[in-house]
């Protein structure tokens, strides 16, 4: 399988160099008060693990040079900690979605995550589950369905990732899709039927009847730039709403390493042997609910390609300088492909 739609189709829309260096000018004039808030966050916080973590964040981690892939949010901090048994505060952070679009607040082209305070009809007895931390702020999904009366919150398509220039709130959003999914998904117990409850002490639902327990799920996906020389293989998958190119990407399938994944995959969508098989690194994928982990493989260009037309529209090899659009450098794929493009050791 190539590309799958719900990874590739949010795949667009890289901001070019100028942007980014704009991005990272207001990233650098953020970073004082980014840690400022850390700092706040850090001397009311009374969790050991988190304090460590925030700590860290403030001091130990590098400003961002670049805006890279969209899960690298620095100096900003997520924290995917559980915390048992927290309540659900004033300033804490809502998420909220219907559809595909998370409810968000918009001042001055500013997006910012809701707040319980922010909603008028905000009430103790919503409910609300801790998802993880952002900037040392618990963050609650809310799954009632709530009158919104605010004039400055509304929903965003979760696209928006693909445009904004605050690849933080995006990521946060994303994240706590994969979780609403997670928890939609498994409201009834797998063995007996039962209807589950979230368990206190951790993140997972657990069946009252048979003490089924089960945790997130995150599904595996290789994802492998073909290089021969100063070429790559790049493909663009049938279920693109785009026209730009990216890499063969696919689920691993029970029973099977990482690498075979990688040389099955790209067997069965264009037909060729790789050799060389190397780790680049991983990408979180919360809107398939996936991880994407990253290789680099070789091919000789002098097989034959044999596409599998169910899965690719078209696949060729590109020399380096003459390649077409490709993949934003917010995910994986861009981000090796444009590695690849700058010689930069794949
Ligand atoms: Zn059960």
């Amino acid at each position: 399988m190539l590309n799958f739609p719900s990874v590739s189709d949010f795949l667009s829309g890289s901001p070019d160099l100028h942007e980014r260096k704009t991005i990272a000018d207001i990233n650098r004039i953020n970073i004082f008060f980014i840690r400022l808030r850390l700092c706040k966050a850090l001397i009311k916080c009374k969790n050991n693990k988190l304090r460590i973590s925030i700590f860290l964040s403030i001091f130990v981690q590098q400003n961002p040079t670049l805006q890279n892939m969209i899960h690298e949010i620095a100096p900003h901090h997520f924290n995917n900690d559980f915390q048992a048994g927290i309540k659900l505060s004033e300033e804490d952070y809502i998420l909220l979605y219907e559809e595909n679009a998370v409810l968000l607040k918009r001042s001055e082209g500013i997006l910012e995550l809701p707040r319980k305070k922010d909603f008028a009809s905000n009430n103790d007895d919503w409910t609300c589950t801790f998802l993880f931390s952002f900037n040392g702020v618990p963050c609650f999904l809310l799954q009632d369905k709530i009158l919104i009366d605010e004039p400055n919150l509304g929903f965003e398509d979760l696209g928006f990732f693909r445009s904004t220039k605050q690849n933080e709130i995006a990521w946060i959003c994303m994240v706590g899709f994969h979780l609403l999914n997670w928890y939609r998904q498994n409201k009834f117990c797998g063995k007996c039927g039962s209807e589950t409850r979230h368990k206190e002490d951790e993140r997972a639902t657990i069946c009252p009847k048979c003490n089924h327990v089960v945790y997130p799920k995150i599904s595996p996906a290789i994802i492998v730039a073909i290089t021969c020389g100063d070429k790559i293989l790049l493909a663009r998958g049938t279920h693109y709403k785009g026209t730009w190119y990216s890499l063969v990407a696919g689920y691993a399938d029970v029973g099977e390493s990482l690498e075979e994944t990688v040389r099955r995959e790209v067997k069965e969508e264009v037909g060729l042997d790789v050799t060389n098989i190397r780790y680049y690194k991983s990408q979180p994928w919360p809107l398939s609910g996936s991880m994407m982990i990253g290789f680099f493989a070789e091919a000789d260009d002098n097989q034959p390609l044999s596409i599998d037309k169910n899965e690719i529209a078209e696949a060729a090899w590109f020399e380096k300088g003459n390649l077409p659009a490709y993949s934003s450098i917010v995910s994986i794929a861009g981000e090796m492909i444009d590695r690849f493009e700058k010689g930069q050791g794949v």
